[in-house]
């Protein structure tokens, strides 16, 4: 992988959109792109600041984590790709983006142990991977979610993970995100 820029990690995620978007996403109706872009786009109807809505649109960038010269032969479809997503873009995006990115999957944990209509309303195929990333929290688990410091927007991004799963929803794609997520780069660098 060559080394990524300020003026390159906008173009390297908009190719993987572009070339690795229409994969399915796990048991769901919608593919990955289509996912990430409906969270997106939930998330910008709700006049979010735009790390909210950047962390919405690439919260599962992980998923590929092929993209990021880190794929072995032993990658299980559960390789906490959460984690590899909050690396790669942890050079180039603000702490609460990349928060976003790394506790989706507890926030999910944390939202189905505190909010027991949360769970009912699960997708099925989210239901199935929450066995595997070790069900709902602890009690003691809950306690330390809360005290991470972006806690807030966490949940906020995980409930537009959950929404972005409309079969035929039509959103904007990719390109209407550029000039945002280009601006949250700059912002953050320029700090
Ligand atoms: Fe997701």
């Amino acid at each position: 992988m060559t080394r990524l820029t300020q003026g390159t990690i906008v173009s390297f995620l908009a190719d993987i959109f572009t070339r690795r978007g229409h994969e399915e996403y796990l048991g769901e109706q919608v593919t990955m792109s289509a996912h990430m872009l409906q969270g997106a786009h939930f998330a910008a109807a709700e006049s979010q600041r735009e790390e909210i809505i950047a962390a919405a649109l690439l919260h599962d960038i992980g998923h590929f984590t092929s993209e990021f010269g880190s794929f072995t032969m032993n990658d299980t479809e559960d390789r906490m790709h959460e984690e590899a997503g909050a690396k790669v873009l942890a050079g180039f995006f603000p702490s609460v983006v990349t928060d976003c990115v790394r506790h989706h999957v507890a926030a999910k944990r944390y939202l189905c142990a505190v909010d027991p209509k949360y769970f009912d309303d699960l997708s099925d195929a989210s239901v199935h991977s929450l066995a595997l990333q070790g069900g709902p929290m602890s009690e003691a688990e809950v306690t330390a979610f809360e005290k991470l410091e972006n806690a807030r927007d966490i949940v906020q991004v995980r409930i537009y993970d959950d929404r972005g799963k409309v079969h035929g929803l039509e959103v904007p794609g990719f390109d209407h995100y550029r000039g945002m997520l280009q601006r949250v780069v700059d912002a953050h660098l320029a700090t």
